[in-house]
């Protein structure tokens, strides 16, 4: 019997050209004679002998936990485990196996490619939000953009964020990857959380730095990034040491700093 084919498969598998990649997400399709090629965006250049080959029945367990055996509650974060490949010989195969690796991924790809998509502007989505999240629309348009900025961060996601918050355009593709983002997340929304309440409860402090303890400041920033804690679980926005709260805080620095952007992080 002909295995099913979703449309979603069927027109990605048609989009990987020849010997091309396409970065989806945290993975890299590539297209070679015995099919579609799937590996983490980081080891798109690597030879394939150099990586271990994994079977379709562990690419479920592998996009849970990252490099340390941390859960992974963003499936499109760039922590994803490096060191592997996996062949999908055919469409359906490539359907199950990004359904495993990135779910939700190729039907909000489709979604978009197909005109049917609709992204939910942060304000409409913080609107309809209750119980303890109902304060997230009281924030202003400038915090709720530091929030999808530092929140939606390449180094934490790599959806492409399609949905506006305030005068903030969609990003584009060049900025993350292919697999859009139609609306905020759960870790988005308890980052927005924390802004808002941290906002309206807490006492502000006036500091008045200089340009060089700016960059100081920076560098600082920088390297928290580059070293977290180890037993630091990403969804674990309870932390000041999380990284989106990091970025959160490195967001008010922005205005007084040299262009420097912050490059991805695993
Ligand atoms: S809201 Fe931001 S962090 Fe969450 S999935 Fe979308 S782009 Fe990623």
């Amino acid at each position: 019997m002909t295995p099913f084919v979703s449309p979603a498969a069927a027109a990605l598998w048609e989009r990987i050209p020849a010997d091309s990649s396409l970065i989806f997400g945290p993975l890299a399709l590539t297209r070679n004679p015995a099919g579609i090629d799937l590996r983490h965006r980081d080891d798109a250049g690597s030879d394939a002998s150099s990586l271990r080959s994994i079977p379709s029945t562990d690419l479920p367990g592998l996009g849970q936990v990252d490099a340390l055996g941390r859960f992974r509650p963003n499936k499109a974060s760039p922590n994803l485990v490096r060191g592997w490949f996996h062949t999908a010989p055919d469409a359906p195969a490539l359907d199950a196996a990004l359904d495993a690796m990135l779910p939700g991924g190729l039907a909000d790809w489709y979604a978009v490619q197909s005109g049917t998509a609709a992204p939910i502007p942060w304000q409409q989505y913080a609107d309809r939000q209750t119980g303890m999240y109902r304060n997230v629309a009281l924030m202003n348009e400038p915090e709720a953009e530091e929030v999808a900025r530092a929140g939606c961060h390449p180094r934490c996601c790599t959806r492409q964020r399609l949905w506006t918050v305030g005068e903030r355009p969609p990003e584009a593709v060049m900025e993350k990857s292919a697999v859009p983002c139609l609306e905020p997340c759960a870790l988005l929304l308890e980052l927005a959380r924390r802004a808002q309440k941290t906002h309206a409860t807490e006492e502000r402090s006036t500091i008045v730095l200089t340009q060089s303890e700016l960059v100081i400041l920076d560098s600082l920033f920088n390297w928290a990034l580059e070293h977290p804690d180890a037993s630091l679980r990403e969804g674990d926005l309870s932390s000041p040491g999380n990284p989106r709260r990091i970025l959160l805080l490195r967001e008010k620095l922005l205005p007084w700093l040299p262009d420097k952007p912050l490059g991805q992080a695993h």
